[in-house]
Parts: C-alpha cells; structure tokens; sequence
C-alpha cells in the first residue's frame, strides 16, 4: 500500500458532539456508551486504509473546548479535508458552525475539502435542527452537507469515502492547472 497518497483530514466542533466516536465507529466499528468527552491537548491520531484505495486517510481529532482553537489551526495548515461535526439534538452545536468555519479558513489551504456532518441521527425523537436547515448551511458554506449516526453507524463510512474522493479530485484539478 506504500503508492497511496495520504490525506489528512481533521474532525472539529463543539465539544460531545460524538468527534471521537465517530472516528472509533469508522476504524473500529465500534461504539461504546458514555464515553468521558475530549479534554486537555488531545489530538488523538488515528489511520485507516480506505477500501476503495483511493488513499490512506490521516484523521485528527482534536478537542472542541474554545481555549484549543487556535492550537488547533496548526493542524488545519497541513490538511486536505475537514468535518465540522454537530449534533442534531444540540441546536447550540449547530450554530457554531459558522464560527468553527471562520477559525478554519483562517488557517486551512483554500481549497480544503469541507464537509458539514449532523450526528446521533438515531436519537431521532430530539432532533432540534432539521436537515434541511444543515444543507441550506452547507450551501452557504461552500462544503458538503451529511447526516450520521456514530451509534449505529449509519452513514459513517459513507462520509469518509466521500471526502476522499472529493480530495482526489481536488488534487488532479491542481495539478492540471
Ligand atoms: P466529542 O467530545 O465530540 O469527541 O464527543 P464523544 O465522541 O465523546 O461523544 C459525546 C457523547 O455523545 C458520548 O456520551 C457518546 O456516547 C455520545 N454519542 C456520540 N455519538 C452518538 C450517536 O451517534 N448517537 C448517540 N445516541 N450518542 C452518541
């Protein structure tokens, strides 16, 4: 596997919105319930190997507290592609969107590959933001728009899948020009 490109990809947003176990469900397949959230400096780092072999996937997932915001932009500059995560029962996660969105333009390549993700669609009883209103938000925005659950794991590979091809593509358009 030592031809595949590897793409970096970095998870953001508020804090519990299911960063970390979106990233467990994607390489593990797994979930597990009440998990302590992300705390301190903690870019956990994690790798998979995506089936399509379009590329390795080099996946950060930071920590959502404001005061790592800014530490955070260091590792917006060296990536391809970013999911901004929110959770569809939390309104308050959704409007911070758009911030999450400022602090990574500040920092990212231009052409960074964004994707707005909606997680716990298994707790569908209180979903508070419809999912109309997060494409509407990621039209606005420029990015890709989909919805998940880390539970069951609906949708979840599906994400990752996306975002490396929509890369690819970004790269073979750069090196056209
Ligand atoms: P992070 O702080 O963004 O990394 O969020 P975590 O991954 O730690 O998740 C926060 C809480 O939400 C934990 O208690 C998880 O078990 C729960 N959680 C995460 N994803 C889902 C999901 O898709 N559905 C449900 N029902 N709970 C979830």
């Amino acid at each position: 596997d030592n031809g595949k490109p590897i793409y970096k990809i970095v998870l953001i947003g508020d804090s519990s919105v299911g960063k970390s176990s979106i990233l467990h469900q994607f390489c593990d397949n797994q979930f597990m319930e009440k998990r302590s959230p992300t705390t301190g400096i903690d870019f956990r780092f994690s790798e998979a190997t995506l089936e399509t072999n379009v590329a390795k996937l080099q996946i950060w997932d930071t920590a959502g507290q404001e005061r790592y915001r800014s530490i955070a932009g260091f590792y917006y500059r060296n990536s391809h592609g970013v999911m901004i995560i929110y959770d569809i029962t939390q309104k308050s996660s959704f409007q911070s969107i758009p911030q999450w969105i400022d602090t990574v333009s500040k920092d990212a390549p231009p052409d960074i590959s964004k994707m707005i993700v909606g997680n716990k669609i298994d707790l569908e009883e209180y979903r508070q933001i419809e999912s109309l209103e997060g494409n509407e938000l990621a039209d606005y925005m420029n990015a890709d728009f989909e919805e998940v659950s880390a539970k069951t794991g609906e949708n979840i590979k599906n994400i990752f899948h996306r975002m490396a091809l929509d890369i690819s593509k970004r790269l073979s358009t750069k090196k056209e020009e």
